[in-house]
């Protein structure tokens, strides 16, 4: 293109629909968090973590605050203020694969981001379109495969419904934020739950399943881990039975980040007793390493202070 046109178009059109504010990156410097500032002045966050095959995961965020209101989550004591566009969301994405070759020695060797989570700032079901379209966008113009970006929500049902009469929601992986399979605990953590949502989770994932039998391996449900809240002897047996009438499916244990809320995270022996049974009742459970706690860029403590 001629120069003018180039100089035009930089004037014209900005190169992303963000922009960096700050980024901060832990001691271990296996994790960045960037607080991004949108066309509107408004913020949310955005995570780097070197994955265990060496590459780059990104946790992008999906809005600006949650209405979702968890109680041991960060971002859901900010509240809601709105939907991110898809290109903002892909623009997350851009902005650490820019920061990546930036760092890089060898421009030629930029080191790869090779998944994506939709586990940053907001509940990614509540903003289906854009979340939507910026995984299609995501797909089309990056060496990413579905296999290798996950939702992650809270348990949004009519939109996990729609997930499953919809053609075009891609083949991602799925991840829900169960956290109590017991209905009183998990309705006392997270006000979005009510009396029947395991009854009614259970249904949709059979269902799921009936529809997606090749996608079992890729839907996961996700238990932060409370001390004396959901890692008891009854909350294990709770999540057994749970699991047994879900089927084969697999349980991410995640360590709870201090977020300020009331709760503690889990006693390293209740942590090590819940896993053992589920482990012992042939639960096939993992659990997620804390990356980034000392940037406070870990699950659950993404939050940008309203600007005065
Ligand atoms: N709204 C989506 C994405 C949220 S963040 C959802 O609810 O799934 C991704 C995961 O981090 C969720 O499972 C969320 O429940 C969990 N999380 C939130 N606060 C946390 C905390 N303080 N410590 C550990 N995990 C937390």
């Amino acid at each position: 293109m001629p120069l003018a046109m180039r100089e035009m178009l930089q004037k014209k059109i900005s190169w992303l629909s963000l922009s960096p504010a700050h980024i901060l990156e832990s001691v271990k410097k296996d994790t960045c968090k960037a607080i991004v500032e949108l066309s509107d002045g408004k913020r949310v966050e955005t995570v780097l973590m070197k994955n265990a095959r060496g590459q780059w995961t990104v946790c992008v965020s999906s809005q600006v605050g949650c209405a979702m209101a968890c109680t041991f989550c960060a971002t859901g004591s900010m509240g809601f203020t709105r939907n991110l566009l898809a290109d903002e969301i892909v623009d997350q994405y851009r902005l650490w694969t820019a920061f990546l070759y930036e760092r890089a020695e060898d421009k030629g060797k930029a080191e790869r981001i090779s998944n994506i989570v939709f586990m940053g700032m907001g509940e990614p079901l509540a903003n289906y379109d854009n979340v939507k379209e910026s995984i299609r966008l995501l797909l089309a113009h990056t060496d990413l495969g579905p296999t290798h970006i996950t939702v992650s929500t809270v348990g949004l049902l009519p939109m996990l419904r729609k997930v499953l009469r919809d053609p075009e929601w891609p083949a991602v992986r799925l991840a829900v934020s169960l956290h109590s399979a017991d209905a009183a605990t998990r309705k006392a953590m997270m006000p979005s739950s009510f009396d029947t949502f395991l009854e009614d989770l259970i249904i949709w994932t059979a269902e799921y399943f009936e529809k997606h039998e090749s996608r079992r391996r890729h839907l996961t449900f996700e238990y932060v881990m409370l001390s004396k809240v959901n890692d008891t002897e009854h909350h294990a047996e709770a999540l057994i039975r749970f699991a047994r009438r879900v089927g084969k499916v697999r349980i991410n244990l995640i360590p709870y980040n201090f977020t300020g809320s009331v709760y503690r995270d889990s006693l390293p022996a209740d942590f090590a007793r819940f896993e053992a049974l589920l482990k012992d009742a042939g639960v096939t459970v993992t659990r997620r390493r804390t990356m980034g706690d000392d940037i406070a860029a870990a699950c659950g403590q993404l939050i940008v202070e309203k600007k005065a």
